[in-house]
């Protein structure tokens, strides 16, 4: 069983970001859009602001009132959408439920969406064209490469159909080559399916529900997942009573992290395997935006 860890592909991410910084006229600007006062978001949001920090990266936290309109927050996004040192713009989500969420992201300009949601980026994932790609199912792909895991003309099944997961990662799974099968909650024998995956993505939302059952023996197992556990029986079940005991709470993927072990090829841990890729490919899309805008 190998490990496959996110915190080593990060690092090696964020190193080949540094030397492509310094040959640019001025630092890489990034605007990040926290409404409201979510603890997830904050935490999220803060990070990013973090990672920017250390990259030498310009960043700007934007934080309207939870009451903002959605005319008020388009017109903040068209504002920064004029702004020649701002390199990309990322609204944090969930949004308030008053905003029209769609309308939003459909506002940040194509060429400074740093998180690759924006329709015609999406349409550039599917035609295969350079452009900003969703940041978890960007650094996935990062991580199968760094681990030599082979992907052309193996079978990848994808549980989770999301925008910003599933489907994007479907869509990069087969521009490498893949042969993809994506599953959904109407997904009929979805044990059968996934136990015919080389590469078994889980993108559904619901911890360790991803058993032995699952998993084809020495399939490649990457566990998008990430829910709080805060009952300390359920942790103990799952083998994070350590975990839980440090921070009261325990992160818990879609995978069963002790019956993964007994199966798999190679597993991508919760914490420490997925969750680190995504803000290293924000850095990524946020430098790659303002290389392409001549800066
Ligand atoms: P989402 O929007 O809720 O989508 C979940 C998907 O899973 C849906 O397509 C849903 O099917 C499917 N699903 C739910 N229950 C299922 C079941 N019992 N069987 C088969 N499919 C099922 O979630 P998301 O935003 O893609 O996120 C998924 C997970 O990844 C969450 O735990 C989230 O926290 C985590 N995540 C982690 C990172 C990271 O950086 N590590 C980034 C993003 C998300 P239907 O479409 O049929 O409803």
């Amino acid at each position: 069983m190998q490990i496959l860890d996110g915190t080593v592909v990060r690092a090696e991410i964020l190193a080949g970001l540094k030397p492509r910084i310094h040959k640019l006229n001025r630092p890489p600007g990034l605007a990040v859009i926290l409404v409201g006062h979510d603890p997830a978001s904050e935490i999220y949001v803060r990070g990013k602001i973090k990672a920017c920090a250390e990259l030498g990266i310009y960043s700007e936290k934007l934080t309207p009132d939870e009451s903002i309109s959605t005319a008020d927050l388009l017109a903040l996004i068209e504002a920064l959408n004029r702004r020649p040192e701002i390199d990309g713009i990322l609204v944090q989500m969930p949004l308030p439920k008053q905003i029209d969420s769609r309308r939003v992201l459909e506002a940040v300009a194509p060429d400074k969406d740093a998180d690759g949601f924006h329709p015609v980026n999406v349409g550039h994932l599917v035609a295969n064209r350079p452009a900003p790609r969703a940041c978890t199912p960007a650094g996935i792909i990062e991580m199968l490469k760094y681990y030599l895991v082979p992907i052309a003309g193996r079978h990848a099944v994808v549980v989770g159909r999301s925008d910003i997961v599933g489907k994007p990662m479907a869509m990069m799974l087969l521009h490498e080559s893949a042969t993809v099968t994506i599953c959904h909650s109407r997904t009929a024998n979805l044990e059968e399916e996934c136990r015919r995956a080389d590469i078994l993505v889980a993108a559904l939302g619901r911890p360790a529900f991803i058993t032995t059952d699952f998993i084809a023996p020495g399939a490649s197992v990457i566990d998008v997942g990430q829910t709080r556990i805060t009952d300390r029986a359920e942790a103990a079940r799952l083998g994070k009573s350590e975990e839980f005991e440090r921070k009261q709470f325990a992160l818990v993927g879609d995978v069963h992290p002790i019956e993964v072990l007994h199966t798999a090829a190679a597993y991508t841990p919760v914490p420490g395997g997925v969750g680190p890729l995504t803000i290293a490919m924000l850095m990524s899309n946020t430098v790659q935006l303002a290389e392409r805008r001549g800066c």
